[in-house]
């Protein structure tokens, strides 16, 4: 007998973090970028996205999480 274990994978990783002004609580505090991709799996191996990632900017001061676009944050 064989069976085909597939399913999805969300994963959450910081891509950089930086000093800015919170629109949320106004405080200059560190805000991460956090990337959000969904992988599709085979037998608990990624193989490829299923959507295009997602990008969120957290604050350290207030906790808030907010959508980001990932150009607009890019260091370098
Ligand atoms: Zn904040």
């Amino acid at each position: 007998m064989f069976f085909l274990l597939f399913g999805l994978r969300t994963r959450e990783g910081l891509v950089s973090a930086t000093t800015m002004v919170c629109e949320v609580c106004g405080v200059a505090a560190a805000q991460s970028l956090i990337k959000r991709s969904t992988k599709f799996t085979l037998f608990f191996i990624p193989l490829f996205p299923v959507r295009p990632s997602s990008y969120y900017l957290g604050c350290a001061h207030c906790g808030a999480i907010r959508p980001a676009h990932r150009d607009a944050y890019r260091v370098g």
